[in-house]
């Protein structure tokens, strides 16, 4: 239902959370968050909340070191399983590297469910999503962009999705198709949304996806593509927006 990100310098829980309640309006029925974790000397990696109910709950449940400067966050509308804690996005692969937020509808999810299974996967949700998150994190390819474009290959339905990988902490891919995603320009920090009421407190020159295009989100500059992988031009618009 509602996707926010952000890459940056600030502190991104707040942020996030903030943003998911900005959203609030359009409904759902729970709600969750990933970050990179950062702080603890190392390559931290992701550590992900999620909770059916409110934002509020999700907040209330956040472990105590939640620290971070890229993360991504969904509010979900059940479509495929029931609203549940373990249904709530993000959803994750076997290793934990993969998050992924979606909101749309993957109408060949159960076959690919069913491959994924005769391969050995455990699934840890009902959810047509985490079919996503298995498929980018088995993938081969050497950037986290092939990957997320050869499991979008895959995927029959409506998407929009965004992408943490572990290995890959500079950056956020999102992609759409059927689904929207706006990308907020801001100086030395990025956003990301389904809806632009989530990025105007932050800043108003914004890009909408089209349809077959992806994006990558770094702190200092982005770039958007097709899922063919070929470059598209993207322009700034400055939206005007009476808060
Ligand atoms: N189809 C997904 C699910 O049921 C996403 C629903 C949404 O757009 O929130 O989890």
């Amino acid at each position: 239902c509602g996707i926010v990100g952000y890459i940056g310098k600030r502190d991104v829980a707040p942020l996030l959370l903030e943003g998911l309640q900005r959203l609030e309006y359009r409904g759902y029925d729970s709600a969750g968050i990933a970050i990179h974790a950062s702080g603890t000397g190392k390559a931290g990696g992701l550590k992900t909340a999620k909770a059916k109910g409110r934002v509020r709950e999700l907040e209330s449940r956040l472990p105590k070191r939640f620290a971070g400067t890229t993360g991504i966050a969904h509010t979900r509308w059940a479509t495929h399983g029931a609203p549940t804690d373990e249904n709530a996005h993000p959803h994750q692969d076997a290793t934990g590297k993969v998050a992924v937020v979606h909101n749309g509808i993957i109408d060949n999810a159960a076959e690919l469910r069913a491959r994924l299974i005769t391969d050995g996967v455990e699934f840890a949700s009902e959810t047509d999503t985490e079919v996503l998150a298995h498929l980018i994190g088995r993938s081969g390819a050497e950037t986290l962009e092939e990957r997320v474009r050869e499991a979008l290959r895959h995927i029959e339905g409506t998407y929009g999705i965004a992408v943490l990988h572990a290995d890959f902490a500079d950056r956020i891919v999102v992609a759409r198709n059927g689904s929207p995603v706006v990308l907020g320009i801001g100086e030395h920090e990025m956003f990301v949304s389904s809806d632009v009421a989530a990025l105007v407190s932050h800043t108003r020159q914004v890009v909408t996806l089209d349809d077959g295009e992806m994006a990558t989100l770094k702190a200092d500059d982005y770039r958007t593509y097709t899922t063919e992988g070929s470059r598209t031009t993207a322009t700034p618009e400055t939206v005007e927006y009476a808060a």
